[in-house]
């Protein structure tokens, strides 16, 4: 917890008539002890009395968290990415008015490279692959940075598969992703978390349609903090910090599909949704 989320606490408590004294961004014992006061009528765990104060203040964020109306996950006292989000959503509101909104997000339609519509993605790029028969043209893009694969964190890669006709663009875009981020942060943010690309498969929920995964046009990145139906209240990559990660995909025309509707956050594609 930051001082920040510690003076969120504060002035919650302090507006439901707790005597804290001055706000010092830290944890004091009158906090504590207001923190400790406050819990019970959230319906913390049974064991909550056996936390230490730290443990106990972000229980408590997170029980004000959800009775404001932000999803912060279960009530355990753990500091998670849930738990991080929530905090920003509620800094957000109390210094805009309002909860960041994925309706104020705008994304660029520029389509310099003249991706087709999902629906012309046969005309454009070929066949599909499938999981047993042909594969569609693909080449190796080499990344500027090593990627570690989401469902084995120590296993790495350093390329991308690509289709042929979208490899320019790629290695374009992981080298302006590079340039702008830099390793560590690019780490610090999780966008070397690799969760698919080429990938023969049909859409999930379709008996008939095939993914955009399955041309090796499309991308995923840490699918788990960017569930599939997850909105940009809860998914990693809607926040603010990854707006340069998709305006340089969407400066070649490639779609987030987060960003233009607001369910799977983790995914990019080079076809403009039909
Ligand atoms: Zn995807």
């Amino acid at each position: 917890m930051r001082a920040d989320h510690i003076r969120l606490l504060h002035s919650r408590l302090s507006a439901s008539g707790h005597d804290l004294g001055p706000d010092v961004g830290r944890l004091t014992p009158a906090l504590s002890r207001a923190v400790a006061a406050a819990l019970p009528s959230h319906a913390p765990p049974a064991d909550w009395q056996g936390w230490p104060a730290t443990r106990q203040a972000v229980a408590l964020l997170q029980a004000l968290a959800r009775a404001e109306g932000v999803e912060a996950g279960p009530l355990d006292g753990w500091w998670g990415p849930q738990t991080a989000h929530a905090a920003a959503a509620m800094l957000a509101r109390d210094s805009t008015g309002h909860l960041p909104d994925w309706r104020d997000i705008t994304p660029a339609t520029a389509n310099p490279n003249g991706w087709p519509a999902e629906s012309g993605v046969t005309a454009f790029y070929g066949p599909h692959g499938t999981p047993d028969g042909p594969r569609p043209p693909l080449v190796q893009v080499p990344s500027p940075w090593t990627f570690r694969i989401a469902w084995n964190l120590s296993q790495t890669r350093s390329f991308l598969w690509a289709h042929e006709r979208t490899a320019p663009s790629v290695a374009r875009i992981l080298s302006r992703i590079h340039h702008h981020y830099g390793e560590a942060r690019i780490r610090e943010l999780r966008l070397d978390i690799f969760s698919g690309d080429y990938m023969p498969r049909l859409m999930r929920g379709s008996r008939t349609r095939w993914s955009m995964h399955s041309w090796g046009i499309a991308y995923d990145f840490d699918d788990s903090r960017n569930r599939l139906h997850w909105g940009a209240d809860r998914a990693r990559l809607a926040q603010p910090e990854y707006r340069p990660f998709w305006e340089i995909w969407e400066a070649e025309g490639w779609v987030s599909l987060g960003r233009t509707k607001n369910y799977d956050w983790m995914h990019v594609q080079a076809a403009r949704p039909d």
